[in-house]
């Protein structure tokens, strides 16, 4: 047999990404499944997203992550758009199929996938309570509402942002989602089964912010998730942990989220265990 020396090539666009850790678990992944890929982490300026975007494509590269502040902008560059990625309105994973480019969110379906493996509860008609209105809030919604979720409640600081984001949400999925505006602390309906906290605060360096949330009111049995991925131990993950409340950090939602991509690309089974160890030695715990 003729021996090989091409590798297959994916990456990461994104301006600044020179902080972004996804390298480190694709490669420990590829290396585990004895693949001969590579993971490129590039730094693209906005006005270059084009150009970078033919590069993809004439160096055949098998697939692409997008990240600040590419993820809409690569929309109008693209063959295709799946349908979930499209309410997103936002693409963070590109998948090859053949020449044609397709546009995809793994964001609320690696945390969706935690929510399944790792904290063992299914979404499909739970009450969910998600802080936030960002791109990670409308990723996760939008997943939650495709997987059945009975009731969703967005609380935003920012009243504009959060209606457009629940209108567009429920003209979407036509799922049953109402905003309230997060002024002064929130305390968690007793209801709730899911508290989602989709928002930065907490994420590295500002590691001793706190969403303004009391835990006092939730149920034994309530679920409380951070998207915030460094640290994976952030102040709401730790009141929470300390009440006795089961927990999902947003170093999970990172590692499935890179799975489902890796899997997207290759057609292989991610080696998630590899993937998590990978992520928690460059976070250093
Ligand atoms: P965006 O900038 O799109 O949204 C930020 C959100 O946080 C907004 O709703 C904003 O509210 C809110 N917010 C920020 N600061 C405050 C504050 N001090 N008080 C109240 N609300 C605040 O960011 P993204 O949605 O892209 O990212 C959000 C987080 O999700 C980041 O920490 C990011 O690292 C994480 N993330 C994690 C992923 C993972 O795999 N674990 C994947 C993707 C993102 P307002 O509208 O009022 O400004």
């Amino acid at each position: 047999m003729t021996a090989s020396y091409k590798a297959e090539l994916v990456g990461v666009l994104g301006y600044p990404v020179a902080e972004n850790p996804t390298g480190v678990m694709q490669e420990a992944a590829f290396a585990a499944a004895g693949l001969n890929w590579r993971y490129l982490t590039i730094e693209v300026k906005p006005e270059e997203l084009p150009d970078a975007m033919r590069g993809v494509r004439a160096f055949g590269m098998r697939g692409i992550n997008l990240t600040i502040p590419h993820k809409v902008a690569v929309l109008s560059l693209l063959d295709e758009i799946s349908p979930d990625a499209a309410m997103i309105g936002a693409v963070n994973t590109v998948r090859r199929e053949g020449d044609r480019l397709i546009g995809e969110n793994t964001d609320g379906k690696g945390f969706l996938r935690g929510v399944r493996e790792e904290a063992k509860v299914d979404p499909k008609g739970k009450r969910v309570v998600i802080l936030g209105a960002g791109g990670a809030a409308r990723a996760i919604a939008v997943e939650l509402a495709l997987t059945g979720a009975r009731e969703m409640t967005v609380y935003n600081r920012s009243v504009e942002r959060g209606q457009t984001m629940v209108r567009d949400l429920v003209s979407a999925t036509s799922a049953n989602a109402h905003f309230e505006p997060w002024a002064g602390t929130y305390h968690v309906a007793a209801d709730a089964d899911i508290l989602v906290n989709a928002t930065s605060i907490g994420l590295f360096p500002d590691v001793d912010a706190m969403p303004d949330v009391s835990l006092a009111t939730a149920r034994p049995d309530l679920l409380v998730c951070d998207v915030v991925p460094n640290p994976p131990e952030t102040r709401l993950i730790q009141s929470a942990r300390a009440q006795g409340l089961q927990v999902l950090t947003g170093l999970a939602m990172l590692v499935y989220q890179g799975a489902i991509g890796f899997e997207m690309w290759t057609g292989r089974t991610a080696p998630e265990a590899v993937m998590k160890a990978a992520l928690a030695k460059a976070f250093g715990i």
